[in-house]
């Protein structure tokens, strides 16, 4: 099999990961994996069965039950079907997102979408984004870039991609709802959030998309020909 490259993007909710991963996924030709979306999955289809997501057993119990696939459409979006159905769409609110990050600690969870993960990545030349991305899943990625800001911008950031959808929200209750989630992730026994050695750490805080994405270039081109 022909050598495929890798770009391991990590960081908390909200650093701007997906805009960033979606954006150079097109101009370099990878697919996007946008990894989170398979726990929103994972979180919604528990959530549909009535299944707390912190209840290990009932999650264990159930998680065989769970067929995950992931497509693309002609436009390069990735789409997610939980047991043939796309709930692409679904799995984006705010009640989903802490329940992901809930469901995401078990570490039957981890261990069942450990390998589709990884599958993606031997097949293709990828841009995944996640938490545990050049820890756990590609460790042997060629690049990693670990993208963060404050929890004020990001929750600002948050805010403004939900009213822009047409839902209602609350930019203080995004800020509590994005540290908690941050504090869940990172202390997390199984795969928690946090840098690799070989990770570069970009603060996006004080920068706009173009300035983020002229900077990850530049990270990107030092280790692989692009
Ligand atoms: O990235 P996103 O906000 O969609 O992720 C939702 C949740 O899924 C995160 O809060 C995290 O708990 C979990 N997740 C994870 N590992 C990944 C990606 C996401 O644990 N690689």
């Amino acid at each position: 099999m022909a050598k495929t490259y890798s770009i391991a993007i990590d960081g908390p909710a909200g650093a701007g990961k997906s805009t960033m991963a979606k954006r150079l996924a097109k101009e370099l030709g990878y697919y996007y994996v946008d990894t989170g979306a398979i726990y929103r999955t994972v979180a919604y289809f528990m959530d549909l069965l009535g299944v707390s997501p912190k209840d290990a057993d009932g999650v264990e119990r159930y998680i065989d039950e769970l067929n995950i696939e992931i497509q693309y459409d002609e436009d390069g979006k990735q789409h997610m079907l939980m047991n043939g159905l796309d709930v692409t769409d679904e799995i984006r609110t705010q009640d989903i997102s802490q329940k992901a990050s809930l469901v995401s600690a078990h570490p039957v969870v981890r261990e069942v979408l450990l390998d589709m993960q990884r599958d993606v990545a031997k097949a293709h030349n990828v841009i995944m984004d996640g938490r545990d991305i050049g820890t756990v899943v590609l460790p042997k990625a060629d690049v990693k870039i670990f993208l963060t800001a404050s929890s004020q911008v990001r929750a600002k950031r948050r805010y403004d991609e939900l009213i822009a959808k047409g839902q209602t929200a609350n930019l203080e209750q995004v800020r509590k709802e994005i540290e908690q989630r941050d504090y869940q992730d990172t202390h997390r026994e199984i795969a928690p959030l946090k840098m690799a050695r070989d990770s570069v750490k970009l603060d996006t805080s004080d920068l706009d998309i173009d300035g983020v994405i002229a900077e990850m270039k530049r990270i990107i081109k030092e280790k692989i020909p692009v």
